[in-house]
This record gives structure tokens, sequence and C-alpha cells, in this order.
């Protein structure tokens, strides 16, 4: 296996150094790193000078949709990898919400295998909490627990698992195996023929709202279960400042629930509703600018102890249509670092220790990966991703991999770029580009 000596990189934001990759490990930093890479040894060491990028933990994403089995003309398990390297990613949790669902055994080997063979990623399938997302009966979550995927993160992601019973069974039984819930907060009657956020915009538009109270009564139903059966409880892509503050009062009494926010409930409010542009419609919707202030506050306190991308990516057949039929999502991977970097960053809420945290570290230790997020220190596996913070790009969605291109960050300028990316002392991304 190749040597890499990366020259000039500013680990978690510090100081300039330079860190030695051998091995599939982090071999050495600092002066040893360029002592041992100039000592004459049977392996060639290719150097890279990064002068002055932010070298970070592999970004870990804990709410991917890679669409395979089943959507293949969205995204395939190898496209979605590769546009999670690009954007600075070595781990992504795939979503249950497939054709077939994944909610046996065998259907998380396969996407396992999958990620496997594909290589640019770690691919950690999701399993389905209910059979068929359907609701009714619980999936086989221990046989998915047991299989060779190692299954620890359950949803039914897309849908909510409203039937309270249930809800509590799969608190309870995932307890087994050091699971954990992570639910999709909608209550189901207040949101029939929902389009977009309820308030002031969808009086305007005409469009069925959706309220607040929906996202957050399941979240205190479920805080209130998860209390009460000692299990852990994750929240999927809080949207409300109402959620906000159920999960910090929560925390402050010592339940153990955990929380998401994705990056475009960072930045873009629905206000762009008005557009009727689909490509601003999104499950759960966009808010309101008060909304969006308080999320980067909880990020930012750690209150919301994770970013994840809810990356979703759909065929223009089923994107570019009328607003009322067309489908919910957004791409996310290869844009959630530099939206980090614009909302949480350069306005001074989070340092780049903080973004190793809630983009790499926390979202390891939630899904119970643990080769993922580990400190930058000799002997740690070379999970690693180098990004110019000072570079600026403008997005291109056709330049992404893969057929999707329902980007609503398209023709915007964001700040700093993923020039390089490695999975275990592999380059996955080389000065931006795909290395296969
Ligand atoms: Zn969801």
């Amino acid at each position: 296996m190749s040597s890499y000596l990366l020259r000039g990189v500013r680990p978690l934001g510090g100081a300039v150094t330079d860190v030695l990759l051998a091995d599939g490990s982090i071999a050495a930093i600092g002066s040893d790193a360029a002592a041992a890479s100039a000592a004459p040894g049977d392996t060639a060491v290719t150097v890279l000078d990064l002068p002055g990028q932010v070298l970070l933990p592999g970004l870990v994403d804990l709410h991917t949709h890679l669409r395979e089995p089943g959507r293949e003309d969205a995204e395939t398990v190898r496209s979605g990898s590769a546009a999670a390297a690009l954007g600075g990613f070595t781990a992504v949790h795939a979503m249950a919400n497939t054709d077939p669902v994944a909610d046996t055994a065998g259907v998380v080997e396969q996407v396992f295998r999958l990620g496997q063979e594909a290589g640019y990623v770690d691919v950690h399938p999701v399993g389905a909490v209910t059979v068929g997302l359907g609701g009714q009966q619980l999936a086989e979550l221990g046989a998915m627990a047991d299989s060779a995927a190692r299954v620890r993160v359950f949803s039914d992601d897309g849908k909510c698992v409203d039937d309270a019973l249930l809800m509590r069974r799969a608190l309870e039984y995932v307890k087994a195996f050091d699971g954990v819930i992570a639910q999709h907060a909608q209550e189901p009657r207040l949101t029939a023929g929902a389009q977009m956020n309820e308030g002031a915009v969808s009086a305007v538009l005409g469009l069925r709202g959706w309220p607040a109270a929906a996202e957050e009564a399941i979240i205190a139903r479920d805080i209130l279960l998860a209390d009460h059966v000692g299990s852990r409880l994750h929240v999927c892509h809080v949207s409300t400042a109402g959620s906000v503050d159920l999960i910090r009062r929560a925390k402050e009494r010592g339940i153990d629930v955990t929380a998401e926010a994705t990056p475009h409930h960072l930045l873009l409010t629905d206000e762009l509703a008005r557009s009727y542009d689909p490509v601003y419609k999104v499950n759960p919707p966009l808010r309101t600018e008060r909304d969006v202030m308080a999320l980067r506050e909880g990020v930012a306190d750690g209150t919301v102890d994770i970013v994840a991308t809810d990356h979703a990516p759909h065929t223009s057949e089923d994107k570019d249509c009328e607003w009322d039929v067309a489908a919910f999502g957004m791409l996310g991977l290869p844009t959630a670092l530099s939206v980090v970097v614009m909302t949480l960053v350069e306005p001074g809420l989070l340092d780049w220790v903080g973004v190793a945290d809630r983009l790499s570290s926390a979202p390891a230790a939630i899904g119970r990966v643990p080769d993922q997020g580990r400190p930058l220190a000799v002997g740690e596996p070379a999970n690693l991703t180098v990004l110019d913070p000072d570079a600026q790009w403008t997005v291109d969605p056709w330049q992404f991999p893969g057929p999707a291109r329902n980007s609503p960050y398209r023709e915007m300028r964001l700040p700093g770029r993923v020039t390089t990316t490695f999975l275990r002392g592999t380059p996955t991304v080389l000065g931006g580009a795909l290395q296969w």
C-alpha cells in the first residue's frame, strides 16, 4: 500500500504541520512525518502539498438516501458513494426506504456489499423499523443487527412511526444490541396533503401548510417514551425552533436523545417556495428565518448533536413538475460541508473542532461505527478529508456523479472546497477529483 505525506495541513484548523499516512493509518505527525518520508524505504511516498488546508476526520453521514435497490434511475450505491467521497465523507448510513424496503437481513447485506464493491465510503445500511415501512408490524430488527451489515440504526424515514405502542416496542427491542431508533417526526393526520411550512407564505401561495406542531408533537411523545423505557432515541432532520427547545429540555433532564439538522434547514427558508420551484420542496419543509436561526444556535451549543444531509436524489421526471405533484427531497452530499462553513463557521458559531464533532465523531458515535470519527492521532485509521477553506465554488449539479440534479444550491457560490479524501489510507478524492 502506498504512503502519502500531507504537507502543510492544519489538523482541525490548528497549526500547520505534515501528516504521514502509511498502511491505512496515520503513521506520523509533525517533523517526524517529513523525516520518515525522506528516509529511504521500500515504499514510495507520494507528497501532497496542501498549504493551509484544514485536515478533518472523514465525515460521517447518518442520513443518506442511496435509492438502490429499486430506483437506480435516481441514484445507485456507487454513484451516491462517489458523491459522498467528493463531499469529504468516508461513511454514510443508507436509509431503508428502497424497493424492496431494507427490512430484512438479506436486503441490508445486499446494500452493505454494494457499498464495499464501490469502495468510496463505508456504507452502513439503516434497517426499517416496520415491515415494508407499513407502520403495522416490527421488522426483523435482531436479524438485521446480527447480519454482516451489523445494523445499529433503525428508521422508517420518509414515514413516521406514529403508532405509540410500536414505537415503544421498537425502542425496547433495540436495547438488546445497543441500537437506536431514528425517528422521522411527522404526525400524519396533521400533515395529510401538506406541501410546505404552514405560515404566512403558505397562506399567500394557497399551498396546504405543515404546522411545526406536527413535528414537535411526535418529538415530545418520543422523548417521553425513550425516557420511560430507557432507550436511545435519535430525531432526524429537526426543522423547527420548538423542536430544538424540546430537545434542549430533554437533555437537561438527562434523557438519552440525539438530534440532527440538515444543511438545507440551516440555510434556506420557506420564502423560496414563492418561486414555485419544486427543487425547494422537501420533507420536513423549509421553515422560517426564526427556525433557521434556532437550528444554528442548537448545532452551535450541541443541543442538535450532528449535521446530517438527508441527501435525497430524484429523477427529473419525479422532480421537474408542478409543485403539488413533485417528489420531496434535495441533493446534499457534495455541498454539505460548504453549507456548514457558510452557516456555522463563517458566522463564528462553530470552529473546526466543532465541525469535526458535528459531522464526524458525533454521528459515528450515534451510529456505533467504531473506526470512523476518530481523533487525528498516530495509529488511528486514515479516514480523513482535507478542505481548502479559502476556495469558493459555483455549484453545478451537472458535475455531480449520479443521474439526479435536484440541488437547491445550483448556481450558488459556496465557500470551502473538499480537495482530498482518504478511506483507510487510500485516496478516493485527490485535487477535488474522484480517483476511479
Ligand atoms: Zn425523513
